[in-house]
């Protein structure tokens, strides 16, 4: 990117969260002179990127004129893909959501039927009246990603699933840009841009869902890594004894601590003769027993219950020490069943939250905020969403203008 480029995609990224700033404001944020600052504010007037948001409060003489971004410039579908749910909605520039479909997964779980149900979402929300001008298509989907090429390479929960090239399956059929992520890294990325990046530049986002995912937030961008894996806590080994992964390990946190394996461990528990109310609650039927009908036994202090949420919320608050002890936090945010996926999932989340104090540094205990996403379970289709609204504002923010040259050495010098 040129300076001017930089300049245009700081200026966009700052105004993502939908709040309105003057120019003088702008140029402090950027570090750039008056009228460069208000050089680029009229030309993303100019392309309807920026609206004019009335004046500002005084500070004295007469307000400030403030400009905001143009929340209704375009649209974008995100669509987030996990075992547990399929979720799509339309959102606008600002992440707010115009039209919301889906929710937990029904019926028959298999190849056939997630892609179906993708397409067909995808063109539902592509047909509502409030897609004017769409921006593309987001997925977030769990597993392992190629995000260059577009491919969902590995789909943990379908056993049939190999290198789906998703990105082109939707071009092809829609006609515009697709961007495919891991579904915990655009979970982080909403809350990022709508969510706790408000508050803080430095911050992991723990979900806990089928799977456990990190989001790494550092300075304010989100940590993809070399390949775009990074952030798969879930696979830290914690039990080398433990049961096997479906990564090939033994005992990693998801195969410990994970809701399918609090649901097997009772499961297993029930089968060797242990008492618990867990099996009148799933009406005698141990294939019925979720992580909602545990969490419910453990808030009327079933033991079993109790013992085997205390057990995976100790090994992810752990998990969860280890990975602040290296990163340094200011802020940790809970999503998934953490953030109200799950009624009453408070029990667990407690526990998670003292044994990350006693566990990290003494340093760095309570120093650490913890706060539960405010996105809930619509942080990743509203993050998917978001990270199309991101790659148009980078590819607009790149576009060489014509008509507006640069504001002279002269001028800057004003
Ligand atoms: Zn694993």
């Amino acid at each position: 990117m040129s300076d001017r480029e930089q300049l245009r995609w700081n200026l966009l990224e700052m105004m993502r969260d939908g709040e309105a700033f003057s120019r003088p404001q702008i140029a402090e944020h950027l570090g750039t002179s008056l009228p460069t600052a208000s050089a680029l504010a009229r030309d993303m007037l100019a392309e309807s990127l920026l609206i004019e948001a009335g004046r500002g409060p005084s500070t004295g003489g007469r307000p400030a004129a403030i400009v905001e971004l143009n929340k209704d410039f375009a649209q974008a579908v995100g669509i987030s893909v996990s075992r547990r749910e399929i979720i799509g909605v339309l959102t606008d520039m600002n992440g707010l959501i115009l039209a919301q479909l889906g929710g937990q997964t029904e019926g028959p779980f298999d190849r056939e039927h997630v892609l179906e149900q993708i397409i067909d979402m995808t063109a539902a929300l592509l047909k509502s009246p409030q897609t004017r001008r769409p921006a593309g298509i987001g997925i977030g989907i769990s597993g392992i990603v190629d995000s260059d090429d577009g491919v969902s390479v590995q789909f943990p929960y379908l056993s049939d699933w190999h290198n789906v090239p998703l990105g082109n399956l939707l071009h092809e059929r829609f006609s515009l840009p697709v961007v495919i992520w891991n579904d915990v890294q655009v979970a982080a990325q909403a809350a990022l841009r709508h969510g706790a990046g408000r508050l803080s530049d430095d911050f992991l986002y723990l979900h806990v869902s089928k799977g456990i995912g990190l989001g790494v937030v550092a300075g304010g961008i989100l940590l993809r890594g070399h390949l775009g894996h990074a952030g798969e806590l879930g696979h830290v080994v914690v039990d080398p004894n433990g049961p096997i992964c479906h990564c090939g390990n033994f005992g990693c946190l998801e195969s410990v601590a994970s809701p399918p394996a609090v649901v097997a461990g009772a499961i297993d528990a029930l089968g060797r003769g242990v008492q618990s109310s867990v099996l009148r609650k799933s009406g005698g039927r141990t294939e019925a027993i979720t992580i909602g009908t545990i969490l419910e036994a453990a808030r009327e202090n079933d033991r079993l219950a109790n013992n085997l949420l205390t057990t995976a919320a100790d090994h992810i608050g752990q998990a969860l020490a280890n990975a602040a002890n290296i990163l340094n936090p200011e802020m940790v945010v809970l999503g998934g069943i953490l953030a109200g996926e799950e009624e009453g999932a408070s029990v667990f989340t407690d526990r998670i939250i003292r044994k990350l104090n006693h566990t990290i540094l003494p340093a760095l205990a309570g120093k650490t905020r913890v706060i539960v996403s405010p996105l809930g379970p619509l942080a990743a289709p509203i993050g998917a969403a978001t990270v199309v609204i991101d790659e148009m504002l980078r590819r607009i923010a790149e576009e060489e203008l014509t008509g507006h040259p640069e504001p002279s050495k002269a001028s800057e010098a004003l």
